[in-house]
């Protein structure tokens, strides 16, 4: 059954489910406020879980961004804490974990899309309708009808809000973060995170020199962004390792213009009603602690395109009752986990350093998996095969 559908956003979660119901036959066209494709952002981490799904939707990756070996977790005074061994997190799961530039992404996910299907400089201002259709209301006064509307629209979205879904919560953090070019760093393949008791802070290769960097500290709506900002953060994190050292030493405050990110948390909403659904961080933002934003909209993809395969006489609004329930308690978990505290002192850490190496990568892959659709995931790639998958792509 073809349907009429409104997606709205064109992040990473408006392009992903926009190409894949193309790819199944229906008529999507993709509203968004933005006057083009040029999209802003340092690196994103590509999980498996979400590596699968971009395989499922035909999007190539090859050579997007930087492939990663492991992850190195240390205290700010040099303690190895843990090293997750992401090789074997990739053979457990079957896809491969990078770090790729948020611009790539959508360029790789842009590859082939029609381009007529994205309505820039539209903006979605209202949404009304029923149970047999949906109208998108857009600022300059126009306005396009459809069987069914995903809001994709981020952080603060307009649809959230319309369909009554509780307001993000800040969870008391920020991120400072941008992209650095370290020509010399040693292990391209390796990540890093460094926790202290007043912030943390990563260093992640992101494909050729770049390396995406963040300084994590505490935030508030009551926070005044100091004049120098660079001068604040080196006096939290100067010394804690060589490579965040010349990260520092690059840095300026021109790289801090749009920081901070305030970290907010949506409490998951419970099941909507008629033809409007959300998805992506529009959903469920979360804390970008476990780095599973981009990922969890992808697995939102997957399940929505599963639930429209699955159309039961052409009931629209319990195919997306399926897909929210189906996705509920998983995101729950996720975001429960990812909202959790990582800067402690030292003698709080200590312990985790006593856990071998081979239990964090196990845990973390245990809990990637059993919150990734793991037996269903499997089947659709088995169900359209990666090559076949690629071939019938009506948006090639
Ligand atoms: C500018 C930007 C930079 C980011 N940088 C990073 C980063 O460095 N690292 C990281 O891990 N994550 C980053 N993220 C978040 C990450 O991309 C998301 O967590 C993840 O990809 C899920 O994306 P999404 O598509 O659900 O939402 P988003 O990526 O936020 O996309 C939502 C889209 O909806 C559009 N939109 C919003 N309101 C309306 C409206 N009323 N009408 C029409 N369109 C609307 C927005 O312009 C945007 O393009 C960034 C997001 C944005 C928007």
């Amino acid at each position: 059954m073809k349907l009429r559908i409104v997606v709205v956003g064109a992040g990473v979660g408006g392009l992903s489910i926009a190409r894949g119901l193309l790819c199944d036959g229906h008529d999507v066209t993709v509203f968004e406020r933005r006057p083009d494709a040029q999209p802003g952002g340092g690196a994103v981490t590509i999980w498996s879980n979400g590596a699968t799904v971009l395989g499922q939707l035909g999007v190539d990756m090859d050579g997007a961004g930087q492939l990663l070996s492991a992850v190195r977790i240390l205290t700010s005074t040099g303690r190895p804490l843990a090293t997750l061994d992401v090789s074997a997190m990739v053979r457990r799961l079957g896809a491969p974990v990078r770090m790729v530039p948020r611009r790539v992404l959508v360029e790789r996910l842009l590859k082939g899309f029609p381009a007529e299907r994205i309505c820039y400089n539209s903006c979605v201002v209202g949404v009304t309708g029923g149970h047999d259709g949906v109208r998108a209301a857009f600022h300059d006064g126009s306005s396009a009808e459809a069987d069914l509307l995903i809001g994709a629209d981020g952080l603060h979205s307009t649809v959230r809000d319309i369909v009554g879904a509780q307001h993000a919560q800040p969870t008391g953090w920020c991120s400072w973060q941008g992209l650095v070019s370290l020509p010399d760093l040693a292990d391209k393949h390796v990540a890093q995170v460094i926790i202290g008791d007043r912030g943390n802070t990563g260093l992640w290769p992101a494909g050729g020199c770049d390396v995406q960097w963040w300084f994590d500290l505490p935030w508030s709506y009551d926070f005044v962004r100091p004049r120098r900002p660079t001068e604040m953060i080196r006096a939290t994190f100067a010394g804690w390792s060589g490579s965040v050292d010349r990260v520092l030493a690059a840095l300026t405050d021109d790289d801090l213009v749009h920081s901070p990110y305030p970290h907010f948390r949506h409490p998951i909403p419970p099941p909507g009603r008629g033809a409007v659904t959300l998805l992506g961080d529009a959903a469920h933002t979360m804390p970008p602690t476990l780095a599973q934003g981009a990922n969890q909209a992808l697995l939102d993809t997957m399940v929505l395109r599963k639930a429209l395969w699955d159309l039961d006489r052409g009931d629209v609004s319990a195919a997306l009752r399926w897909y929210e329930k189906t996705r509920r308690r998983k995101l729950m978990a996720v975001s429960r986990v990812a909202s959790l505290p990582v800067s402690h002192r030292e003698s709080v850490l200590r312990p985790a350093a006593m856990i071998s190496d081979s239990l964090h990568t196990w845990a973390l892959t245990t809990f990637l998996s059993r919150t990734s659709h793991h037996r269903m995931s499997m089947q659709i790639t088995k169900e359209l095969g990666a090559v076949a998958a690629a071939a019938s792509c009506a948006v090639r």
